[in-house]
């Protein structure tokens, strides 16, 4: 999706004109409205799609009521006190003008009616990206090194999937953009989560000196057990053979 690519990458300027000031203070607000764009559509109509990004042009100029059907008007709450306070731009001057262009152009709307509502196999592809965390692939653990470190990556992820969406100042959910492997180039929107919590290690030492408080044996003994349960090295079963025969 060239076009949008071009939009987040910042390679689309408002400039030439007065208005180029104007605009600026919207980019970032513009850019997020893309990523909600996709990310708030989870059928991924196109239609809906088109309809929601270019409500952005009307949104802008304080206009909250849409003409299309598939997006009738802004998904935000009323804006009332601080959250008025904008720089809204003047229906019909240069910078509404220029956006409109800008927005509209042909093949940038093609690219957005194509959006990837995938965000939501983001969390597995976090899953995976956290085992590697916590198990790097260029370091070998033994088997109850890697066993544990699974473990970790369970209990971190289980513990943080429910995270709130983190906000801006004004309330609305703060979207990023990611480029993960199995799109091969593409990208997909998901919200920014706030900041993980390690509070479950903190639960784990503190029962596992309870553990050993109550009974260092019986902490020993299952240490015993779990080392007993490691399957021998892969490299184990491989029949070897004699060099000489091998050739
Ligand atoms: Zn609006």
């Amino acid at each position: 999706m060239p076009a949008c690519n071009l939009l987040l990458s910042g390679a689309i300027h408002f400039s030439g004109c007065m208005a180029t000031q104007d605009l600026k203070l919207w980019r970032p607000a513009i850019i997020n409205h893309l990523y909600w764009t996709a990310a708030s559509t989870p059928t991924g109509d196109p239609d809906e799609m088109q309809a929601k990004w270019q409500s952005m042009i009307n949104h802008v100029q304080d206009i909250h009521e849409h003409s299309s059907p598939a997006f009738t008007s802004c998904a935000h709450p009323p804006l009332e006190g601080e959250a008025r306070n904008k720089e809204w731009l003047e229906p019909g001057s240069p910078a509404a003008t220029k956006l409109e262009s800008v927005a509209a152009r042909k093949a940038l709307v093609k690219d957005i009616r194509q959006l990837s509502p995938q965000h939501q196999t983001f969390s597995l592809e976090a899953y995976h990206s956290l085992i590697l965390h916590f198990a790097p692939k260029h370091t070998g653990f033994s088997f109850l090194g890697m066993y544990s470190r699974l473990l970790l990556a369970a209990l971190h992820f289980n513990s943080n999937g429910n995270r709130d969406v983190a906000r801006t100042s004004e309330g609305e959910v703060r979207y990023a953009v990611r480029y993960p492997r199995f799109r091969k180039g593409g990208w997909v929107v998901h919200p920014i989560k706030e900041k993980p919590s390690y509070g479950y290690a903190t639960n784990l030492m503190v029962s596992l000196v309870e553990e050993y408080c109550k009974s260092p044996q019986a902490l020993q003994e299952s240490s015993a057990v779990l080392s007993s349960a490691a399957s021998p090295p892969l490299t184990s079963s491989v029949q070897k053979v004699a060099k000489d025969e091998a050739l």
